[in-house]
């Protein structure tokens, strides 16, 4: 199947609250433009110099995500463009956020990533961590930052139940702190392996790669 028909067969299928990020890393830039040219404007990159590459050659009307681990000292390069960084999981790397944001006169709108998963070395808060973080008065003096909402990854598991109930967390998470959000929080969780369970679970926002594009040489 072509990119585009596979676009379409999941966006068929998406209640109309669900944004589709077609997570794109390691792919050329004319795969990229395929999807584009389907319709499809918000992508999901992992690495900054790939995805500032991107960025400088494909339509300025791209939605860039960044959906990786970002590293502070990387903050600079991403900051006039971004749409919206996903895994936030330090007020550290918020505050260089904000810096950056504040030279670039943008309120940059950022995801607080959960640690969900039962694997050590998936990144994320825990729920303390991140209500304390939501809390803090340090956060509330961040103007040029804006929480959107969560993203999460689910462990890599083949059982359902949990992938569920991991989800199902995230979601209770959300409804438990919606005052500290002006709109419905965003709700970043689902790839490819679990995109049905994570719709299930109330997801807003899914990350699919591989459904899209085809597998990936590397992660
Ligand atoms: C690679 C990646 C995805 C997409 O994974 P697929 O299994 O290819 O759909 C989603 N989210 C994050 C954070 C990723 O790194």
């Amino acid at each position: 199947m072509s990119v585009k028909e596979n676009l379409l067969h999941i966006k068929n299928h998406l209640p109309s609250r669900v944004t589709l990020v077609a997570v794109s890393k390691t792919k050329p830039k004319d795969v990229l433009l395929e999807a584009y040219e389907a319709g499809q404007r918000d992508f999901g990159e992992n690495y900054v110099q790939e995805l500032i590459d991107k960025q400088a050659h494909l339509p300025e009307d791209i939605r860039w995500h960044f959906i990786g681990h970002l590293q502070s000292n990387k903050v600079k390069y991403i900051a006039p463009f971004v749409y919206l960084i996903h895994g936030v999981d330090s007020f550290k790397l918020l505050q260089e956020i904000n810096k950056q944001a504040v030279k670039h006169n943008r309120v940059i709108d950022c995801l607080l990533q959960l640690h969900i998963a039962r694997e050590e070395t998936k990144f994320g808060l825990s729920f303390e961590e991140c209500e304390a973080l939501l809390t803090s008065d340090t956060f509330k003096l961040l103007h040029h930052v804006r929480v959107r909402g969560f993203m999460a990854m689910a462990s890599n598991t083949d059982n359902e139940e949990q992938i569920r109930a991991e989800f199902s967390s995230v979601k209770q998470f959300s409804e438990k702190n919606t005052a500290f959000f002006s709109e419905p929080p965003l709700l970043s969780y689902g790839m490819s392996g679990d995109y049905q369970l994570a719709l299930e679970a109330g997801s807003t926002m899914l990350r699919i790669g591989s459904t899209i594009f085809g597998s990936r040489n590397y992660a």
